[in-house]
């Protein structure tokens, strides 16, 4: 592409870093922030500052929240006794929108994953177990992809769980396997969920 600026060519090519955009789609969006109000813009890049300057992590799930103890875990309307883990914070929006499920959630930030170089210390497992170890969590749900990462992860942190005096269950798979989590529909997420299955009885 042969920009007319320099300053326009710039930000294409920062848009065009973002996933799934490419070139002529990264050209179309900064064409169209062209065209809007300063007031606009300026709410725009504002929000992409505060993003990474003002997003946490809540200390006690790990989900992306606006305080050091996300409202999930502040609520006192949740049960306390389950713990669903999910792989990140599009499968909490995912299992909060089936209206199903009650408890807390644990986001591990990614799963275990030889070929990307992603091993269980790059997760948030030890907080897990951290957690379970205090002796409030009576069920932990697995509540992870089915795929070959996920039942790496699953696998793993079931040797790691077994030994407490809890529930292990892993949602039932109306999830054809390579399922994400998030492209799932609600019903079908949230019925896995209702029907989900004690761990043992998948490994025998
Ligand atoms: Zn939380």
């Amino acid at each position: 592409m042969n920009f007319s600026s320099k300053l326009l060519e710039q930000a294409v090519e920062e848009f065009g870093k973002l996933p799934g955009v490419g070139k002529k789609t990264a050209l179309r969006l900064v064409l169209h922030l062209l065209k809007q109000s300063d007031a606009d813009v300026s709410r725009f890049t504002t929000s992409l500052d505060r993003l990474k300057s003002d997003i946490k992590y809540c200390k006690t799930c790990f989900n992306i929240s606006d305080h050091d103890v996300c409202e999930i875990c502040s609520s006192v309307k949740r049960d306390r006794h389950i713990v669903c883990v999910v792989e990140d914070t599009r499968d909490v929006m995912a299992i909060e929108n089936t209206n199903q499920f009650n408890g807390l959630y644990h986001v591990l930030g990614g799963l275990i994953s030889p070929m990307e170089g992603v091993g269980p210390a790059d997760l948030k497992i030890e907080g897990l177990i951290d957690r379970v170890r205090s002796g409030e969590i009576q069920e932990v749900i697995l509540a992870l992809s089915a795929t070959m990462e996920g039942d790496t992860t699953i696998f793993y942190l079931y040797r790691k769980l077994r030994d407490f005096q809890i529930q292990i269950s892993t949602i039932a798979r109306g999830i054809s396997f390579g399922g994400e989590l998030e492209y799932v529909d609600e019903i079908t997420l949230g019925r896995s969920i209702a029907t989900r299955i004690p761990y043992e009885r998948n490994v025998g």
